[in-house]
């Protein structure tokens, strides 16, 4: 750090992000992207790119998106707008929706960046514990002492609340924001998006990283009445009016349209996902009931031979253990999570590979 930088934010931890390797020979079930294509939609305009606009701003507006969005979900203009990932978006509303003594609310087991995002804004949160079986219980965030944050289904535990619970907060919150992140909500989630003409205090947060297969090109997209999107478009033209670049808008906005390559992509992942639960489940391990594109597991020590044989497998051995054999999972060193670890549904060919290692691993702690 430089003599220079704000003693304020001296404290400042920033989010880790999961490694991105150059080694391409890893098989890389750590930072839940989309094992498939984003489609042929996206390869033709990709091919049809041409480097004179460049000279040019983008569309501060992103219209042309926008307008796709919102005729994806039947929604009136004036009720989405777009942001560079939806990290840029969860951003926005803390800076737009907290005031010294409204705090930022949100589950102390969730997305990593709510409380770096507090921290860099200055935004005072509070995290409340989930429950015992890592669920959200939805009465805690009833009257609460602020904006509301909650990922819908959550991270990393990839456990959802269905639309009635998240009504039941939205209904004991009506004078609270209630922001609700549904990164992963394609995946078997219920989306809040067709409730927002029914509550004023609602935001939906979406993102093309995961269902829609874009990360690489950073592209989430704010859902909300009018007059909320108009906070957050303050908020932007405040902060990065040109946030989405032109080839980024044209690329996202074929996603967008592409609604067979999204439809087949989400379910072979849901598939997958299934079935990988079910193997892990046959090895001993305890899944949680995930709606999102990553499972939660943990090796369940009295519940398989193994375990019974006296093997025990903690989180960060495990993700060491399958790093060892060139295949990243993601372990988060917390409280109550130590045990688990946080796997990407890949491909069915990955996650067969990663079913092996995982056998040779318990054997191996065997014989140890
Ligand atoms: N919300 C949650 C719960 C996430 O896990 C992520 C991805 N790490 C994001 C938001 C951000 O996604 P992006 O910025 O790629 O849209």
């Amino acid at each position: 750090m430089s003599r220079f930088f704000s003693k304020e934010l001296e404290n400042l931890s920033p989010y880790t992000p999961g490694e991105q390797p150059l080694e391409t020979r890893l098989i890389k079930l750590n930072t839940n992207e989309n094992p498939y294509e984003p489609g042929p939609a996206v390869e033709q305009v990709i091919s049809e790119l041409s480097s004179e606009p460049l000279r040019l701003y983008p569309d501060p507006q992103c219209k042309e998106l926008v307008l796709a969005i919102e005729e994806y979900y039947g929604l009136a203009s004036g009720q989405v707008m777009v942001g560079n990932g939806s990290d840029e978006l969860l951003g926005f509303a803390f800076m737009a929706y907290s005031d010294e003594g409204r705090k930022i609310v949100f589950p102390e087991i969730s997305y990593g960046f709510y409380p770096v995002f507090g921290r860099v804004f200055k935004t005072e949160f509070e995290m409340i514990p989930l429950k015992e079986d890592l669920t959200v219980d939805p009465s805690d965030y009833y009257n609460a002492q602020g904006t509301v944050m909650l990922a819908n289904p959550n991270a990393p535990t990839g456990i959802g609340l269905s639309r009635k619970q998240i009504e039941g907060i939205l209904q004991n919150n009506p004078n609270n924001l209630v922001i609700i992140d549904e990164a992963y909500v394609d995946f078997g989630g219920e989306s809040c998006i067709p409730l927002i003409d029914t509550y004023d205090n609602l935001l939906v947060v979406q993102t093309f990283s995961k269902s829609r297969s874009l990360a690489g090109c950073r592209v989430g997209y704010a859902v909300a009445n009018k007059d909320i999107i108009n906070d957050m478009n303050r908020i932007k033209y405040s902060f990065n009016p040109y946030n989405l670049d032109r080839l980024v808008i044209r690329i996202a906005t074929a996603a967008m349209k592409d609604r067979e390559t999204f439809e087949t992509n989400r379910h072979t992942v849901i598939n997958n996902r299934e079935w990988f639960a079910t193997e892990m489940t046959k090895r001993g391990f305890s899944v949680l009931p995930s709606s999102a594109n990553f499972v939660f597991v943990k090796f369940a020590q009295t519940g398989s031979q193994y375990g019974r044989q006296g093997v025990r497998l903690g989180g960060e051995a495990y993700f060491k253990a399958l790093r060892e054999k060139n295949i990243l999972v993601r372990y988060f060193d917390k409280d109550n999570i130590r045990d688990y670890v946080r796997i990407t549904i890949g491909k069915k060919s990955d996650m067969e590979e990663l079913l092996v290692a995982t056998d040779t691993i318990l054997i191996e702690a065997l014989n140890n």
